[in-house]
C-alpha cells in the first residue's frame, strides 16, 4: 500500500486543479485547466483525463498509480460517483462523472463532495492533524460543513449532513436565500457581508474580499460587519460543538481570508452559547492547505474504501 501513488482533482466551476501525490502523501507535481462547464460534462471528463495523463507521465519508473480521486461542488452521490445538479456547474444533471473519467483512464476513480474532501485533507495533513474529530466549515458565497467523527466522515442518511449555513441564529432575522429567517449564511456568507457593508456605507463593492481588505486597512464599518459575521459563526460553532461533541473547528473558504478579524469574534462568542465544559475545549482555526486540501482529501477518499 505504502508504495502507491495517487492523483487528486479539485473540480471547480471555473477551473480544475490536479495534483500527483507521492506514497508519502506529498503533492509532487500539479497542473490546472479551465473546466468550461458550459461545454458539458463529457468534454470536461476528457480534459480531466488529459490532465491526469500528463501527471501520470511524471510517475517515476516502476511506480504504480493506485487511484484517482475527484472532488466537486455538491450535491453529489459518493457511492455512485454521480454529480447530481450543482448550482455552480450549469446544465449538469445526474452526471456519472467518476465513471466517465474511469472510461478514459482505466483506473479506479472516486467522487467526493468538495467540502468533505477539504475536511479529509485538513484532518489528515493540515490544521486538524492529530485531532480525534473535526468539523470543517466552508465560508464563501454559501456556508456548509463536513464532520469527521473518530476519523470517519459523517455523511448522514442521505449524504446531506453539514448544512450549518442554514442554522437559524435569529428567528426574527433577515430572510435567507433558502427561504428561512436569520440563518448563519445571512450574516456570514460572502453576499450577506457585501450587502451589510453596502447598506451601511452606500458604497458599491464587488466582492467580500474587498471588505476584508478595507477592514485590514482600518475601515470601521467593514470591521463591524466582519465582527457580526464572526459572531454568527461563533453561534454556529457553539451549536455544532454542543450537538456533536467536536472540539476542533477548521474554517475554510474565501471569507476566512479575513483571519482574526473574523476568527476572534467567533472564538469570543462560542462560550456565550455553549456549556463551559464544551467551550473550554473548542479550538477555532483557519485551514492551512488552501486548494491542496481538496486535492489531497479527494485522493485520500479514493484510497480508503471507508473514507
Ligand atoms: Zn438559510
Amino acid at each position: 500500500m505504502s508504495e502507491l501513488w495517487h492523483i487528486g482533482v479539485d473540480l471547480g466551476a471555473s477551473t480544475f486543479k490536479c495534483g500527483l501525490i507521492s506514497p508519502e502523501w506529498r503533492i509532487v507535481a500539479r497542473n490546472e485547466a479551465p473546466t468550461r462547464a458550459l461545454e458539458g460534462p463529457a468534454q470536461a471528463a476528457e480534459r480531466v483525463a488529459q490532465s491526469v495523463r500528463a501527471l501520470q507521465a511524471q510517475l517515476p519508473a516502476g511506480a504504480t498509480l493506485a487511484a484517482l480521486g475527484i472532488c466537486s461542488p455538491g450535491p453529489i452521490e459518493h457511492n455512485t460517483g454521480v454529480i447530481v445538479d450543482p448550482p455552480n456547474l450549469t446544465g449538469w444533471r445526474n452526471v456519472p462523472f467518476a465513471q466517465m473519467v474511469r472510461e478514459h483512464l482505466g483506473i479506479p476513480v472516486s467522487l467526493e463532495h468538495d467540502a468533505k474532501a477539504a475536511a479529509l485533507g485538513e484532518y489528515h495533513f493540515g490544521a486538524g492533524r492529530g485531532a480525534k474529530s473535526m468539523a470543517l466549515i466552508i465560508v464563501g458565497t454559501g456556508i456548509g460543513a463536513a464532520f469527521i467523527v473518530d476519523g470517519k466522515l459523517h455523511r448522514g442518511e442521505q449524504d446531506a449532513a453539514g448544512e450549518v449555513g442554514h442554522f437559524t441564529v435569529d428567528m426574527d432575522g433577515p430572510i435567507c436565500t433558502c427561504g428561512s429567517n436569520g440563518c448563519v449564511e445571512s450574516y456570514a456568507g460572502g453576499p450577506a457581508i457585501m450587502n451589510a457593508y453596502m447598506y451601511a456605507t452606500r458604497k458599491k463593492v464587488e466582492s467580500a474580499e474587498e471588505i476584508v481588505r478595507a477592514a485590514q486597512n482600518g475601515d470601521e464599518i467593514a470591521q463591524r460587519v466582519l465582527q457580526r459575521a464572526g459572531r454568527a459563526l461563533g453561534v454556529c460553532i457553539a451549536t455544532v460543538a454542543m450537538t456533536m461533541d467536536i472540539s476542533t473547528f477548521v474554517l475554510f473558504g474565501s471569507v476566512i481570508r479575513a483571519g482574526d478579524l473574523l476568527l476572534e469574534p467567533a472564538r469570543a462568542t462560542v462560550p456565550k452559547y455553549s456549556h463551559k465544559s464544551i467551550s473550554s475545549r473548542v479550538r477555532v482555526m483557519a485551514g492551512e492547505l488552501g486548494n491542496d486540501a481538496g486535492i489531497l482529501g479527494a485522493a485520500w477518499g479514493a484510497r480508503s474504501a471507508d473514507g
